[in-house]
């Protein structure tokens, strides 16, 4: 067992670490206070690589491993989580779906655009009606003529306004339940299809989050990734490189608590000395530290069955019910260790708590973790 990282994992924390404090972190609060999409960041991660991931390279990829994938989810959690959900649903949702279960004229036709970031994506699972039960979703395909044709809506959609193209679930077989669900890559041009932004988001004020709805929308038969019936099996199996971007988004989000309130700490003084000597300050720091080791752990362990093609639900699901609940927990020590400052948008632990609470709920809730460790533990399916 080898904890450290190589020297390529290094150099490429190092690089995302020195993108995220110059190109991210100084807009991130502006970006929150005016809801602005931070359209020219990711033009820029794409430029260099960064929305690559762990797509070979003949595609357009970075070619990375899982853990230097998950490295560059933690530092840009760090600077700012609504750039690390685009970078998510990019690289995770959208790019590994495509990548698992395209055609090859799938890969060619959207891989290298996706990874440079000259197109974005959006992943296309919930509905009014079915969240948490994804396979009660009601958004229906039928053939017609030489394609599909869609009806139903989507809702909670990250980047859906903005996506060229969303990878859209529909029943194809509404009588087969779960295995009737199909999916399908829908361009946002596609006649039928429109979209509107969904306002007043707690956090994740700059990251675009949409209604879809679906008219008549026709798309052509080549539409289709995977085969007919495969879609919950894809949503599922997304699902779990999307939880492991967003574990290592917390990861990042508990590592700039701790930097927050050590510095804050060691610089505010009360009764004659900096309240980092103090020893009900210090416990919350260490809460922090404990809670970002065992998470960035966790998100190795399932990085390094990723990276050997193994099965990694219940790990994933581990890291990211961990991860998820303990950037809550730091994010509301770090407003605690910043007293009423911290309760104001002149820090930024205020935005890390609005921000990390989402990763409790967004690519199933905490509860649905559970339930998935629970199953994997007795056998027993609690969630039917
Ligand atoms: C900002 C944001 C971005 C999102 N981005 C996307 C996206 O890009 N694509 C996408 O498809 N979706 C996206 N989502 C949707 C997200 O995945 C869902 O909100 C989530 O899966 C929960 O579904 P729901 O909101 O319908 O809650 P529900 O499923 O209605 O759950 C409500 C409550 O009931 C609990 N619950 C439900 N079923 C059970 C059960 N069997 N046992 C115990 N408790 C249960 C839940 O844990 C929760 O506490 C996003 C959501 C948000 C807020």
């Amino acid at each position: 067992m080898d904890f450290d990282l190589t020297d390529e994992q290094k150099l490429i924390k190092e690089t995302v670490r020195r993108f995220a404090d110059e190109e991210i972190i100084p807009h991130a609060r502006d970006n929150d206070v005016h809801g602005r999409f931070p359209a020219d960041i990711i033009a820029k991660m794409g430029a260099i690589g960064l929305l690559g991931g762990v797509v070979p390279e003949r595609y357009g990829g970075s070619g990375l491993d899982f853990i230097a994938d998950a490295v560059i989810f933690e530092e840009i959690g760090r600077a700012c989580s609504s750039v690390r959900t685009i970078v998510s649903v990019q690289v995770s949702l959208a790019e590994l779906s495509i990548l698992t279960w395209g055609s090859e004229g799938q890969k060619t036709r959207f891989l290298p655009g996706l990874c440079k970031g000259e197109i974005l994506g959006a992943f296309a699972l919930t509905e009014p009606h079915a969240g948490s039960d994804a396979a009660g979703i009601r958004t229906t395909a039928i053939k017609k003529g030489g394609g599909w044709l869609l009806n139903g809506s989507k809702t909670w959609i990250s980047t859906g306004n903005r996506a060229d193209i969303s990878i859209v679930f529909a029943k194809t077989s509404p009588e087969a339940g779960a295995k009737g669900i199909s999916a399908f890559i829908v361009g946002k041009d596609s006649p039928g299809f429109t979209s509107t932004e969904i306002k007043g988001k707690m956090g994740l004020r700059s990251a675009d989050t949409a209604s879809l709805f679906f008219h008549d929308c026709l798309v052509p038969e080549d539409a289709m990734l995977g085969k007919p019936g495969d879609g919950l099996k894809i949503a599922l199996a997304s699902l779990d490189n999307g939880r492991y971007g967003v574990a290592a988004g917390c990861v990042g989000i508990i590592q700039a608590c701790i930097d927050a309130s050590v510095k804050y700490a060691k610089e505010r003084e009360q009764f004659g000395r900096p309240i980092a000597g103090f020893q009900l300050v210090q416990d919350m720091i260490a809460r922090m530290h404990v809670d970002a080791e065992a998470a960035r752990l966790l998100v190795y362990r399932a990085g390094h069955l990723k990276n050997k093609g193994v099965r990694n639900t219940l790990e994933t699901s581990v890291a990211k019910y961990f991860a998820s609940e303990a950037a809550v927990r730091a994010a509301t020590d770090a407003i605690q260790v910043h007293g009423g400052y911290g309760y104001s948008d002149e820090y930024p632990v205020e935005r890390y708590l609005r921000d990390a609470k989402v990763a409790t709920i967004y690519e199933g809730t905490s509860q649905i973790q559970k339930l998935i460790i629970g199953e994997h533990l007795t056998g027993i399916k609690a969630f039917v």
